[in-house]
């Protein structure tokens, strides 16, 4: 019975690794892989978020998409002070950054609303208790404990991400909270489709369609991963009803409540680095204490949970490239780096393990170093990974 478990476990897989391109590239502007699934390579071995970094520089006018934002603004903006917006808001930089100049630069009343990752690190509690001492009103929403971990363990074995079923609660939580609350507008950061490299078909809208949010943001739906962890032993007997906390409202009652998601990044040129520099200034944000992130150079994005370094970790297992493939390409499409420093950063950083947070990771999702390895194993590609003298290594790296 526990082989069969075992072997059921091992077979089941995130779909988005069965159809990645067999032969590994690299973007010949950025450092990005053509294994980031959803990106496209053009004929000159340019990939489409620098097509699209180049196309946001040159072709967009931003004074135009000010205005449309300001009409947008206009036409949510509470008269009497009650909440008009909802951001999704970490404390980070980026969301941070938003919900400040929402408030500041368009008279805008924002709730912010955070799903709480799995454990908070230090500084990104305190950054999340700076920024709500900055003047925002906060709604945390936690979901229960024995299931998140559970689900959040399930997410890690199945699919190699065990951020899955945390996406769906950060994606879920901010709607659930505006139509608590009658609020209609909800503003997210930045199209990461776009802008990191996926696809491309939602270039030109200032949000994300409703009926393209479980194709593009989820692996997996939940009454799978409902009856998933019931016959493989993560729960027994969980019910949807247990899972409302990873729950979008029903479609349709989002479009009868007239509620709308929105891009920040569709009306602002979006530059994280810039962010950065904002929510210092005005809503007391900190960058890391301890320096650079493991597996990156950098040191002010996304610190506030001790499990997010197996994220990247995984991402590069199963694509080959890891975070700090992400955070230089990024920055050379902003002209913040050269792509030969940003090659020199991804040999020397990326994929590095984060030793730092590896028992908080085995202890939160409850397993040992044997069963994390294994599974680490099940996700290495053949096409990305070989091995030579009893070590791991890729096929293809930058250069
Ligand atoms: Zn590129």
């Amino acid at each position: 019975m526990e082989d069969q478990i075992e072997k059921r476990k091992l077979e089941i897989t995130d779909r988005q690794v069965l159809e990645l391109p067999q032969d590994v590239r690299f973007c010949t502007r950025c450092v990005m892989s053509n294994q980031r699934p959803r990106i496209t390579f053009d004929e000159h071995g340019v990939c489409s978020a620098c097509r699209y970094a180049e196309y946001k520089q040159s072709k967009i006018d931003w004074d135009a998409r000010r205005r449309e934002f300001i009409a947008l603004c206009d036409r949510f903006r509470s008269k009497d002070g009650s909440y008009d917006v909802v951001v999704p808001c970490s404390g980070g930089k980026d969301s941070s950054t938003i919900a400040h100049r929402l408030k500041a630069e368009y008279g805008m009343h924002p709730l912010s609303v955070t799903f709480s990752p799995p454990v908070y690190s230090d500084i990104g509690w305190k950054n999340l208790r700076r920024f709500i001492d900055a003047g925002f009103d906060h709604v945390l929403v936690s979901p229960r404990g024995d299931v998140n971990r559970a689900l959040t363990r399930l997410s890690f074995e199945l699919y190699g991400d065990h951020n899955e079923i945390f996406d769906r609660g950060q994606m879920s939580a901010p709607f659930r909270v505006a139509a608590q609350h009658g609020i209609r507008l909800v503003m997210y950061g930045e199209n990461g489709e776009a802008e990191y490299g996926g696809s491309s078909n939602y270039n030109e809208c200032p949000g994300l369609p409703w009926d393209a949010f479980e194709k593009v943001y989820y692996s997996e739906n939940l009454d799978k991963i409902c009856s998933l962890a019931n016959e493989l032993g993560y729960t027994k007997s969980l019910t949807l009803n247990d899972m409302s906390s990873y729950r979008l409202p029903p479609i349709e009652d989002l479009r009868k409540l007239g509620l709308e998601m929105h891009w920040f990044g569709y009306y602002h040129h979006w530059i994280p680095q810039e962010n950065y520099y904002y929510a210092a200034k005005n809503t007391g944000f900190h960058a890391s204490p301890e320096g650079r992130m493991e597996g990156t150079y950098s040191k002010y994005a996304q610190l506030d949970d001790l499990t997010d370094a197996f994220l990247y970790y995984m991402m590069f297992i199963k694509y080959g490239f890891g975070r700090c493939t992400s955070d230089a390409a990024h920055e050379i499409r902003d002209g913040h780096l050269t792509r030969e420093e940003g090659v020199a950063l991804v040999r020397k950083y990326d994929g590095e393990f984060p030793e730092k947070t590896f028992h908080v990771f085995l202890d939160y999702l409850q397993i040992d170093e044997g069963t994390f390895w294994r599974t680490v194993d099940k996700f290495r590609q053949k096409h990305i990974w070989t091995r030579q003298d009893g070590e791991w290594r890729l096929r293809a790296q930058v250069s």
